[in-house]
């Protein structure tokens, strides 16, 4: 259970979330949807303690992400229980962020060595795995550069689930993908889904929200405006705002 409570966040006099609040139940999808610059990836960002944030918290499994309670006050965590803190919670971006270095299979299996102390075998054997789930066994042994757009996010996707995280994040996971590359990436994710992954997904891909989320969640200026079932969203919009953006993107 993910459950974001007023969460405020500033850079410089600049608020960029205004006090936001949301729940994703496990085994939950929420697909957020927003104009540029309504804080979005900040959201996400925070919501792994990749951002501080200025107010409010967030909570994983009952668990305060980036802090514990001392006393009365918040401490923040120290930078190894952070680390810790976000093998829980694995994220997919937009550039796909491979290691260049590393195979296909090596980026999969690095980070249960590193940071959960596994075999590498073991690492390795989860790997191949998790590559067949995506789709790409047979190119376990390819670098990033030897890859397609949609094959390296999935890559990228099969390294994220490498930590059983409870809570899966993607900010526009195919935003940088050529059009006939999208729904390779689409139906990794779609599947994700079925099989009762937690997602909080940001993307551009009405069709797909629509297919996926449980809650959609329209987000402007720094605050969620309206959030609702993808019928209530998209069908039956109550918010001007919301209508109105729905008008220029569908
Ligand atoms: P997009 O759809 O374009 O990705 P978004 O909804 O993800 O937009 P954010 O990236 O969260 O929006 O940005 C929200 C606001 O915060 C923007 O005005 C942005 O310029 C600002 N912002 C984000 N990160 C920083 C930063 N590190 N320093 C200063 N301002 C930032
Ligand atoms: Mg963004």
């Amino acid at each position: 259970l993910v459950e974001i409570t007023g969460v405020r966040k500033s850079f410089g006099p600049t608020e960029v979330l205004k006090g936001v609040s949301l729940t994703v139940e496990p085994g939950g999808v929420a697909v957020i949807v927003g104009p540029s610059g309504s804080g979005k990836s900040t959201l996400l960002r925070t919501i792994n303690h990749l951002e501080k944030v200025d107010g409010g918290h967030i909570t994983i499994d009952g668990r305060l992400v980036g802090y514990e309670v001392r006393g009365d006050r918040l401490h923040e965590l120290r930078e190894k229980e952070i680390l810790k803190q976000r093998t829980d919670i694995g994220m997919v971006f937009q550039n796909f962020n491979l290691f260049p270095h590393l195979t296909a299979l090596e980026n999969v299996a690095e980070a249960p060595v590193v940071a959960q102390g596994r075999s590498k075998a073991e690492a390795r054997r989860r790997g191949l795995e998790l590559l067949d789930r995506v789709g790409l066994k047979d190119r376990a042994d390819a670098y990033p550069r030897q890859l397609s757009g949609g094959q390296q996010q999935r890559v990228a996707i099969a390294r994220a689930l490498a930590l059983d995280p409870k809570i899966l994040l993607f900010d526009e996971p195919t935003s940088a993908l050529d059009p006939e590359l999208v729904n390779e990436v689409l139906d990794v994710i779609r599947e994700l889904a079925k099989s009762g992954t937690t997602l909080i997904i940001v993307t551009h891909e009405m069709g797909f929200a629509r297919d996926v989320a449980d809650t959609v969640v329209f987000m402007d200026q720094g605050q969620i405006v309206e959030q609702g079932t993808p019928q209530d969203i998209f069908s039956n919009p109550q918010e001007p705002r919301t209508r109105s953006f729905f008008s220029k993107v569908l």
